[in-house]
């Protein structure tokens, strides 16, 4: 019953316009020697000061940023909700290293919440730990080496925005996800996401870690996280991805000369992502699962286990999510079906979102395979409508 091509139902948002100006920029960031050029010129721009904000603004942001305010998203929200997409915000502004930012990006998560808590069609948060900790002193955790007392002071409130955020989901009966970042930092994330569970997870699912499944350890540990949760009688909720950095990971391991962390192959990838699904959609007992894929095959074996299972379609611990401008197909085809779909909205000023933005790109240049998808099925629905 799943149709993934169905592009009229995909595109539903999109007006004639719209679409054709996604035609153009999926064509644009299929290559990847220019992304590659936008990438090193717009960190320029940015260094010496050029004025690069509307150029920036009418072509990448618009497709993949909600606006620059929590409020300037809305109306997308409202537009999602009509054809049954939920939303989540994402406060994406990254990189930042003093105690005054990561109060200030806490300070803005905090409100994502306040606001989807009034708003009907966002029953998700979101944030990055880089947002609200430092780099260095979670990597200096995640190797176990010894904490001077300023470093442990600097951790002690880093947890405590961690716990205030948290803390505010519960009270205003939302869900928080803490996004993976680098497996030099996931340690220090990993301890503090499990913390967070075990002190807002008792009744039900607030806190839900994210696990890549592109690393080699991480099927054992989502095996054994579940294991623990249930041993201390709360609930486990696990946003699963494949991982967004593995060239990085890949350069680091081969500079530093420890074993790649990664799956040496795409197809173990896969094999490692569907199955962690799949253990989890069996075992849902005080569980919740987020597939946060753009992948098909993974959506439609979900779905399918699902229906297998008769689990109902729209059972609170099984959602399926998607980030804005990506895979509308599979997320306005699932929700269509009566599964649950959460969208990734991120939002930020426009200079401040380039490191989301260059990742968006470079994942759709024709290398990853993703954009010829987005292309063909916006010909496609061009053609349907008869403005190609
Ligand atoms: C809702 C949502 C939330 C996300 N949150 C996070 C997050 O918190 N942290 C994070 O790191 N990423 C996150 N991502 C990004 C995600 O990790 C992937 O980069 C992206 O979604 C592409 O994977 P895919 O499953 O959509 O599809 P696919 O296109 O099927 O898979 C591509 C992915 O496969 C893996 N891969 C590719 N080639 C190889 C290879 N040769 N060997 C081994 N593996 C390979 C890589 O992970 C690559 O990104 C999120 C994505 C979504 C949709």
């Amino acid at each position: 019953m799943l149709d993934f091509n169905d592009t009229k139902t995909a595109f539903i948002l999109k007006s004639d316009n719209q679409l054709r100006k996604a035609y153009w920029l999926f064509r644009l960031v299929a290559n990847s020697s220019l992304v590659g050029l936008g990438r090193w010129a717009s960190e320029l721009a940015i260094k010496v000061g050029l004025p690069i904000r509307s150029v920036v603004k009418q072509t990448v942001y618009d497709q993949f940023v909600g606006g620059e305010t929590i409020e300037e998203c809305q109306a997308i929200i409202d537009k999602l909700q009509e054809y049954g997409v939920h939303a989540l915000l994402d406060f994406a502004v990254e990189g930042k290293e003093t105690e005054t930012d990561f109060n200030a990006c806490k300070d803005e998560i905090v409100e994502t919440i306040r606001h989807a808590a009034k708003h009907p069609g966002i029953p998700f948060g979101v944030f990055k730990m880089t947002g609200v900790a430092a780099f260095d002193l979670m990597e200096k955790i995640s190797a176990e080496l010894p904490l001077s007392e300023i470093d442990e002071r600097a951790w002690e409130r880093a947890k405590t925005r961690v716990d205030e955020i948290c803390y505010t989901a519960k009270k205003y009966g939302l869900r928080i996800m803490i996004d993976a970042e680098e497996t030099w930092i996931q340690k220090a994330i990993d301890e503090v996401a499990n913390e967070m569970m075990e002190t807002y997870n008792q009744d039900r699912i607030v806190v839900i870690n994210t696990l890549q499944m592109y690393r080699r350890d991480r099927l054992a540990f989502l095996k054994e996280s579940m294991e623990h949760a249930k041993a201390k009688g709360y609930h486990y909720g696990a946003k699963l991805v494949r991982g967004a950095y593995m060239e990085k990971e890949r350069a680091r391991a081969k500079e530093k000369g420890y074993d790649d962390p990664i799956h040496k192959t795409k197809a173990d990838s896969d094999v490692h992502y569907n199955e962690a699904m799949l253990h989890m959609v069996e075992n849902l007992d005080k569980t919740m699962i987020i597939a946060g894929s753009h992948n098909e095959d993974s959506a439609r074996l979900l779905a399918e286990k699902v229906d297998e299972l008769k689990i109902e379609r729209g059972d609170e611990r099984v959602w399926f999510s998607q980030l804005f401008g990506m895979s509308d197909n599979l997320s306005f085809n699932l929700a269509k079906e009566g599964f649950n779909v959460v969208k990734y909205l991120p939002f930020g000023p426009v200079t401040e979102t380039l490191p989301y933005l260059i990742r968006r790109a470079e994942e759709n240049t024709s290398a990853s395979g993703q954009s010829s998808r987005e292309l063909s099925l916006i010909k496609k629905e061009m053609k349907r409508r008869g403005i190609d």
